[in-house]
């Protein structure tokens, strides 16, 4: 946002093309103005706080110098790079880069400073082709899977297990980005699925949310405390369904 924030402000006339794309790593953004640019001297100091170009035409302009610092930093935390490339009277394109899967591949996305992606032909169109949203369900009761399955499956990649165990070792296998969880199950109850996964670095950042049924107060009580990060009542509702990952997943 800052940085497309930016592209506006120092642009007085002409256009900006915002492109996302994206290949099996990666999720690019690129925004290209028409406006004041960027000098030789200029470009390496363009991430640091309290700095702006500083050619008369950047006077016109107020800021605080902060924002491509903190765009910067963002895209830091985030395991992804911004890079810029830039022509001092014809504008700059600043290219943002996300990786799909993190962590792990921030080399890879700071590594090639110097070239910048080619924007594709089809301009100001959003090309965003990455994946769905994965769900592990561990449910032992097979009508319950199939009514989850049937509610989610055009919106999420859905993965499947019927017992405890299994339930673990596809949260560590599958990374999923959300677990339903039963209570009541083989092998290994939903309790102490959640105390597992909690204490396990592979999936403790991985929201929980247990399937309970609306009368037993004590097994919501033994969830929370196993590190549980939220409940759905059961019966399940389609929209509550939907509500809670929207919630968890930002979806
Ligand atoms: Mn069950």
């Amino acid at each position: 946002m800052n940085v497309a924030g930016n592209a506006v402000k120092f642009t007085e006339k002409g256009s900006i093309d915002i492109i996302v794309r994206s290949d099996t790593k990666n999720i690019y953004v690129d925004i290209k103005d028409t406006g004041i640019g960027i000098s030789e001297e200029e470009l390496p100091h363009i991430f640091d706080e309290f700095r702006q170009v500083d050619g008369s035409a950047a006077r016109e302009f107020e800021g605080t110098g902060l924002g491509l610092a903190i765009a910067y930093k963002t895209m830091k935390l985030l395991y992804g790079a911004i890079r810029v490339k830039s022509e001092l009277g014809k504008g700059s394109v600043f290219t943002i880069t996300i990786p799909l899967k993190w962590p792990g591949i921030i080399e890879e996305a700071f590594e090639d400073k110097k070239s910048i992606p080619k924007p594709t032909k089809q301009k100001n169109k959003t090309i965003f082709k990455t994946r769905l949203p994965k769900v592990l369900v561990v449910e032992d009761n097979p009508d319950n899977m199939v009514t989850i399955k049937a509610i989610l499956k055009d919106k999420y990649e859905i993965i499947e297990a019927y017992d405890g165990k299994d339930g673990l070792k596809q949260a560590k296998e599958q990374s999923p980005d959300i677990i339903l969880l039963d209570k009541t199950l083989p092998k290994m109850d939903g309790i102490e699925v959640v105390k597992i996964m909690k204490k396990d670095d592979e999936t403790k950042n991985i929201p929980v949310i247990a399937l309970t049924a609306s009368a037993m107060k004590e097994d919501k009580e033994l969830f929370l405390k196993a590190g549980c990060d939220d409940f759905i009542t059961k019966p399940i509702d389609q929209k509550i369904l939907f509500n809670k990952l929207n919630e968890w997943l930002g979806t």
